[in-house]
């Protein structure tokens, strides 16, 4: 008999571990201890190798549905005579905290106990170790009740005889509660407060069926509901959330329901139905209310993921309800029941909150599967704040992300903890929310900054918020960011061939960049070859007006000629505004010079008249997406030298629209042509640096089609090619990027 010394690592803290641990160590009859600490679960037991190894097989083989083990290290110690079982009190946490659990969708045994147990029938708030709100109510660590919003409520004796139960799947459950004991929902309704699950879920099937909007609180914030087959219903929340273009997302009633409405595929329906339970964007199958995806052919679907989603869809006969988050235009998801009772109810007809307060926001996630990997878009709830392990040492770093799709980052030792979805800091409340939540992850993850990283250009919030924070400061360049944090997600140090698409950011040269070969390490980047400059005639009005840049394309490659091409989306547009466009481009006014791969894709939008005038960010190519014609494989002509010229892709697209050709075979051959231009000029930069790796980064590769295409393409070659599943491809992965630049510059 020996004494060993197991050590776990990964998510294994707030999620039922230690019981579990104590229950396998019963049914193999052992002795010993398991301990929490900052950097593990630490078992020791007595035992011989034979049963050592069978033991551990059983912690892998057997662990709770939430953990996530990524390390089990044993060796021998110096024996101690076990004469039991225990559960070691968690020792104070230092300052090596890194761990906390992303909130989890209620697991099947609850759903099962909400049908069964007395004093949980039809309870929204039932939870186990397995299951329930995290991220979302935690104030501070170690992970225990009074440091959740969960403090005010005390346990009945039901619930305590659970909580201290080891055998119970409530062992040390933090947030549970029952009805007698825990929180519960209020409707607010005219000038009535409506209480009781059963009279509530009543108000709602009414509401519903008439087809009313309902703020309901969520996890993470306030939600706004209505039938997602309620037309009007739909119009009326477009225009009273102002929110004119951008698809809405859907809770469908289950997954057969929903499967009649969306094509799903394997590796599609596992991120529906994972315990992170995001939104997964989907091909269409059957239509919803017309104004929900918006002329799209594809919807944001998700399955329920509280058990007050289930309670609703049994009650209420409906497919699917559209739940979009609660916050008018580009704010904030409002979490405070205060707020959304003033604010809320301006575009809804009923509130719906609970009496626990919402200390984290979150939003819902958003995933597309790509290649058969899931791809996080927009991480939050479920994902976040999960940490990244690095081979590099990040201690003490604050990555403060970009501007229009920010998270922030910090560095503690190897691990990189990357906040959840913030969003538009130029939203003053998106600003207060980021700078809110700087400071608690300070405190919760027990972060003091030592070097402050920022974006290389100066007006972005997030650089002011770094130059203000009097710490030394690291500037990194936009493009080498995303390929840094592609790299950093998949552990890659070496030379690479770094291709980053997106709509914008600032170049060394001052220019602004977006389409960027980049042969890159973490420290430094050299410039291969980018797409020829545009001029961009009205600056940031370019993005919510892609015909501004048709045009300055347009004029550049058909001289002032290019008004006789009779171009329809010219049609609705008014010549004088035409000529002032190429006035102030010959006259280099407010005429930004853009590389960018965006405005490209937002430029043919346009001139095919799909967009020419944009209601949301990155309609024009989401547009240009939709309508691709996949048996179409031919591309457009380009020249690729130190830089890419599109000059005979903008007359061939011409000669096309002058033969009718319709926009989804354009769009295609775009896309395809896009492609072919990443294969060739990767095939350069392997000649030029050696390198095998090629690393696509930034928003441009959400664009399902493109990031299919060129991963099969490159592979094909014999390239390996390196994109984003965990961390997003889009700006919020920025801040990840930007710590291990700033990092591997640090440990020059
Ligand atoms: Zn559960
Ligand atoms: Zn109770
Ligand atoms: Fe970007």
């Amino acid at each position: 008999m020996n004494t060993y010394l197991i050590h776990i690592n990964g998510l294994v803290q707030g999620v039922g571990f230690r019981p579990f641990i104590f229950r396998v160590a019963a049914e193999f009859g052992l002795n010993g201890e398991v301990e929490n600490r900052n950097d593990g679960v630490f078992i020791k037991i007595n035992c011989d190798e034979a049963t050592l190894d069978l033991f551990i097989e059983a912690v892998k083989n057997t662990a709770p549905p939430a953990a996530s083990i990524e390390s089990i290290e044993a060796i021998q110690t110096d024996f101690i005579d076990f004469l039991d079982f225990q559960i070691v009190k968690s020792i104070s946490v230092s300052d090596r905290v890194t761990v906390v659990s992303p909130d989890i969708a209620v697991c099947d045994d609850c759903l099962r106990d909400m049908k069964t147990q007395p004093n949980r029938i039809d309870y929204p708030f039932i939870n186990c170790t397995n299951c329930g709100p995290r991220f979302t109510i935690i104030k501070d660590l170690p992970y225990d009740r009074d440091k959740t919003t969960m403090k005010e409520f005390v346990m009945c004796n039901n619930c305590r005889k659970e909580y201290t139960d080891v055998y119970d799947r409530r062992f040390h459950a933090q947030p549970t509660a029952c009805a007698d004991c825990g929180p519960e929902y209020t409707l607010h309704f005219e000038e009535t407060a409506i209480t009781g699950i059963h009279a509530i879920l009543s108000k709602l099937e009414e509401l519903f069926l008439s087809n009313k909007i309902v703020a309901i609180k969520g996890i993470g914030g306030f939600f706004l509901a209505c039938n997602a087959l309620g037309e009007e219903a739909v119009q009326r929340l477009r225009k009273l959330k102002n929110r004119e273009g951008k698809p809405f997302a859907v809770m469908f009633s289950s997954l057969s329901t929903l499967k009649d409405y969306a094509h799903v595929d394997a590796t599609e329906e596992k991120s529906l139905t994972s315990l992170k339970r995001p939104i997964v964007l989907l091909n269409s199958k059957k239509p919803l209310a017309p104004s929900v995806c918006v002329g799209f052919g594809t919807v944001g679907a998700m399955l329920p993921y509280m058990p007050l989603h289930y309670l609703l869809f049994e009650k209420i006969n409906i497919d699917a309800m559209v739940l979009t988050s609660g916050n008018i235009a580009e704010e904030p998801i409002i979490t405070d029941n205060s707020i959304a009772l003033t604010i809320l109810t301006k575009v809804a007809d009923a509130v719906v909150t609970y009496n626990r307060d919402i200390y984290n926001r979150a939003d819902d996630s958003v995933v597309t599967v790509v290649n058969d990997k899931e791809r996080v878009s927009r991480r939050s709830r479920g994902y976040a704040p999960s940490p990244i392990n690095l081979k590099l040492n990040v201690d003490g770093i604050l990555s403060t992300g970009a501007e229009l799709v920010n998270c922030f980052a910090i560095g503690k030792h190897d691990q990189v903890i990357l906040s959840q979805h913030i969003g538009d800091l130029k939203n003053m409340e998106t600003y207060a929310f980021y700078c809110e939540s700087i400071e608690r992850y300070k405190q919760l993850f027990r972060f003091e900054p030592q070097i402050v990283v920022s974006d290389l250009h100066p007006d972005y919030l997030s650089s002011r918020y770094a130059a203000e924070s009097k710490l030394q400061q690291v500037k990194v360049q936009h493009h080498h960011a995303h390929i840094a944090s592609c790299m950093a997600e998949h552990g890659l140090d070496e030379t690479v061939i770094g291709i980053a698409f997106d709509g914008t950011g600032l170049g060394d040269d001052n220019h602004i960049w977006g389409s960027e070969f980049l042969i890159c390490d973490l420290k430094e980047y050299q410039r291969f070859s980018h797409f020829e400059y545009i001029p961009l005639p009205g600056g940031d009005k370019v993005t919510e007006e892609p015909w501004r840049i048709a045009v300055s394309i347009l004029y550049k490659y058909f001289g002032k000629n290019f008004k006789e091409l009779n171009l329809p989306f010219l049609q609705s547009i008014n010549e004088t505004s035409v000529d002032m466009l190429c006035q102030a481009i010959d006259q280099k006014i407010n005429s930004p010079l853009s590389s960018s791969a965006g405005r490209l894709f937002d430029a043919v939008s346009a001139l095919i008249n799909l967009c020419p005038v944009s209601k949301f960010h990155a309609e024009a190519p989401m547009r240009l997406e939709s309508v691709i014609d996949r048996s179409i494989a031919q591309r457009y002509s380009f020249s690729a030298n130190k830089t890419i010229s599109f000059d005979d892709m903008f007359h061939q697209i011409v000669d096309d629209m002058n033969h009718r050709l319709p926009a989804s075979a354009i769009s295609a051959k775009f896309h395809n042509t896009v492609v072919a231009v990443i294969d060739e000029v990767a095939e350069k930069m392997k000649q030029e640096c050696g390198s095998n790796k090629v690393v696509l980064s930034g928003g441009t590769f959400q664009n399902k089609y493109l990031l299919e295409k060129t991963e099969n393409l490159l592979r094909n070659k014999g390239f390996e090619v390196f994109s984003h599943q965990k961390i997003p491809t889009n700006d919020g992965g920025i801040a990840l990027g930007q710590m291990v630049i700033a990092a591997a510059r640090n440990s020059m």
